[in-house]
């Protein structure tokens, strides 16, 4: 799990609301477009809200963002800025897309598994209709992390997911994984483990993001392919005259640990593996 990158700003947020406003026809079927009409109206207000919500960002408030009820009474209109997929809305996409390290969306940033193919809004769209496609309401995720949100994001404490832009991810290890050893196969366990510097404030989000996503369990069920995989590449490797699986090993992991930090399941993975004896052994006995 990293940070990603805040989307450039050289052109505002803000602006970029106004061009997608702005896109939108003026009629529709000979009749003035009601839609863009209230949205012109409702500019101003949105504009506001889009500098509060940055506030928020800037100084950790998120958890304290209030809803709008003059707002979310518009939703339909405002959510159409979103739903329209204009090209406006298309370059927002690329924008957040653009920022990020190349190969970074190969993988969702709420699981670290799968491709990110939609885009969730942190807050939800429902509640906070005028962000709906401010890009640090977006976060390019995959399906299945997007339909486990929902409109979920915090309890009565705190917030319950990460927040890519902003929230602190500790660069200490704190995924941890025991390679188990059967008769036949090689399987793993991961756990999530609170190490001792980080700020509780930072670790109940985090704890609940892993919990709410029921990430640990999907690692688990993974980790048995992602064995065979490595596997398979270290018999290679010393069928073709290679000699040290440990360093093997850790070369496959790491650009995978640039690019994705030291607690990605995979690097978390692939390091264990690396120093694991009873690993080496099985991959020695099938050359
Ligand atoms: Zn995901």
């Amino acid at each position: 799990m990293k940070k990603m990158v805040v989307p450039p700003t050289d052109v505002s947020y803000s602006e970029r609301h106004k061009y997608v406003v702005n896109s939108k026809s003026n009629t529709i079927k000979g009749e003035p477009n009601t839609t863009k009409i209230n949205l012109l109206r409702l500019e101003p207000q949105v504009l506001v809200r889009f500098r509060q919500f940055e506030q928020a960002i800037a100084q950790n408030t998120l958890f304290d963002f209030p809803e709008n009820p003059d707002l979310i009474a518009h939703k339909d209109d405002l959510l159409s800025c979103y739903t329209g997929r204009t090209k406006k809305v298309q370059e927002i996409f690329k924008l957040i897309e653009d920022a990020q390290p190349i190969r970074f969306l190969k993988r969702c940033p709420y699981c670290g598994i799968t491709l990110p193919k939609t885009y969730d809004h942190y807050l939800p769209e429902a509640h906070f209709p005028e962000l709906s496609v401010h890009a640090l309401n977006l976060i390019p995720c995959c399906g299945t992390c997007n339909s486990t949100k929902n409109i979920f994001w915090k309890n009565n404490t705190h917030r319950t997911f990460l927040y890519f832009y902003a929230d602190l991810i500790p660069n200490v290890q704190y995924i941890n994984v025991n390679i188990i050893t059967g008769v036949s196969a090689i399987g793993a366990r991961f756990s999530i483990q609170k190490p001792i510097n980080i700020q509780n404030s930072v670790w109940v989000i985090l704890s609940s993001h892993y919990g709410k996503l029921g990430l640990i369990s999907t690692y688990n069920e993974l980790a048995s392919d992602e064995i065979t995989e490595v596997f398979n590449a270290c018999v290679s490797h010393l069928r073709c005259g290679g000699t040290n699986i440990r360093r093997f090993v850790e070369e496959l992991l790491m650009p995978e640990e640039v690019l994705y930090g030291i607690n990605h399941w995979r690097v978390v993975l692939m390091k264990e593996l690396a120093v694991s004896a009873e690993f080496a052994h099985f991959v020695n006995s099938n050359v």
